[in-house]
């Protein structure tokens, strides 16, 4: 078999990137480990920045985003029972948009479909071979058989736990990484958003986000310890937590109902170093992850799609190479700076396990000074809206 770009991963990286490129005449076989109601059933992010929602758009994908999407103009942040909002809006003239990666998965996935792409499920023990050489290829085996697969690149998009990473040499990649001391233990639950906006609340018990998919689908988390289990959260216990961590206002009017989903995501700063090695491209979170504080995953997963796509577009449209080889230059300067801020807003936001009592002051001070000054609410406005690609 043989296909101009193989794409390892059927995430929202590979199957945007794989839409993206069809789009220009362009092949791409994409190959993925798990089962699609598999992919589907992950909740994960939920905020997407106009960067993306305009990806989709160019990638055919933009209807149900743009009609079925809640553009969110701010988002309010609390400290104890105190509240104030950053104005997305008014101070960069930019929403951000309530959409799943769930819904943005299966608009891909429809998509994908419709327009007869190739695109395996099930496939194991999935290896590259050649990325340094003009001539690689990738082998898998489905239903039992060994394949191979011919191509001029391959896109590695195949998350945190792939193998595209791991296929470039340890003396030709360099791991940046900071692990937090805590979770999120996340719920999702069929009942209407405590607010309209998000609320991310700093108490003196630990952080709280209360977020949303749609307006009768709820996604709350708090802060929990690395060694939590779901299983030892009931739902009325996450509830009351959930309660003691936000503004008593909002806390009285919470309406609850049973979790249809639960579960605990730790929380890790991580970038590979460069995110291309020969002819094969890390994209997402094969190359990086930020913790989710800022919703910054997805978002940046979709701007490095963005620099690929445009790179391949360029090599195969114009015969230009220089897309392509600026490729790593490009995303990690734009990944450095959604992993700072993600980095920033959850030292903000948290309460760290060993904060002295100095740390646990100036933190104070600095929301305080957020909620006071508008050229630091600008700045935190821009970052959460999406920087420039
Ligand atoms: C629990 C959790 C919660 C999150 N919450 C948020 C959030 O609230 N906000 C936010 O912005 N971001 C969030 N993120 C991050 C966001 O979901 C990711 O950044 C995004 O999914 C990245 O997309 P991706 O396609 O690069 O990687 P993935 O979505 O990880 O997709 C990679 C795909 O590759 C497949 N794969 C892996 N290995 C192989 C292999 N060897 N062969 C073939 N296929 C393989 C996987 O099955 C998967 O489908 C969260 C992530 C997690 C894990």
């Amino acid at each position: 078999m043989r296909t101009q770009v193989a794409i390892i991963g059927g995430g929202p990286s590979g199957l945007l990137l794989s839409q993206l490129l069809h789009g220009r005449g362009i092949d791409t076989v994409v190959l993925e480990r798990q089962s699609r109601a598999h992919v589907l059933g992950r909740i994960r992010a939920g905020v997407l920045e106009r960067g993306l929602v305009d990806l989709m758009i160019e990638a055919g994908v933009g209807d149900r985003v743009q009609r079925e999407g809640i553009p969110h103009d701010g988002t309010v942040i609390s400290h104890g029972d105190e509240m104030f909002r950053i104005d997305f809006t008014a101070l960069t003239g930019q929403p951000v948009t309530v959409y799943g990666q769930t819904e943005v998965t299966r608009d891909l996935y429809a998509a994908r479909e419709a327009a007869g792409g190739t695109l395996m499920h099930g496939v194991e023990s999935v290896e590259i071979q050649g990325a340094d050489t003009d001539t690689p290829s990738v082998s898998y085996t489905l239903d039992g058989q060994r394949q191979h697969l011919s191509c001029d690149f391959v896109a590695g998009c195949d998350g945190f736990h792939g193998i595209s990473r791991k296929t470039i040499p340890e003396t030709a990649r360099r791991e940046f990484e900071k692990v937090y001391p805590f979770g999120w233990l996340g719920v999702l639950s069929e009942t209407p958003p405590v607010h309209e906006e998000l609320i991310y609340a700093n108490s003196e018990r630990g952080f709280a986000l209360c977020s949303m998919r749609n307006a009768n689908l709820s996604r709350y988390y708090i802060q929990c310890r690395l060694d939590d289990r779901p299983e030892d959260w009931s739902d009325s216990a996450f509830w009351d937590e959930l309660r003691r961590r936000i503004p008593k206002p909002q806390a009285e009017s919470l309406i609850t109902g049973p979790s249809i989903e639960k579960s605990i995501a730790p929380l890790r700063s991580f970038v590979t170093e460069p995110m291309r090695w020969g002819r094969l491209f890390l994209c997402g979170d094969a190359a990086h992850i930020v913790p989710p504080t800022g919703a910054k995953g997805l978002n940046t997963a979709a701007s490095d799609v963005h620099y690929l796509y445009n790179g391949l577009r360029q090599f195969y449209e114009d015969g230009d190479s220089e897309g392509i080889n600026r490729y790593s230059e490009k995303a990690l300067a734009r990944v450095w700076k959604t992993e700072r801020f993600s980095w920033w807003f959850s030292k903000l936001m948290h309460r760290f396990p060993d904060q002295s009592e100095f740390e646990h002051k100036i933190q104070l001070a600095e929301i305080d000074f957020l909620r006071s000054n508008t050229a630091a609410q600008t700045a935190m406005a821009q970052n959460y809206v999406g920087l420039p690609y």
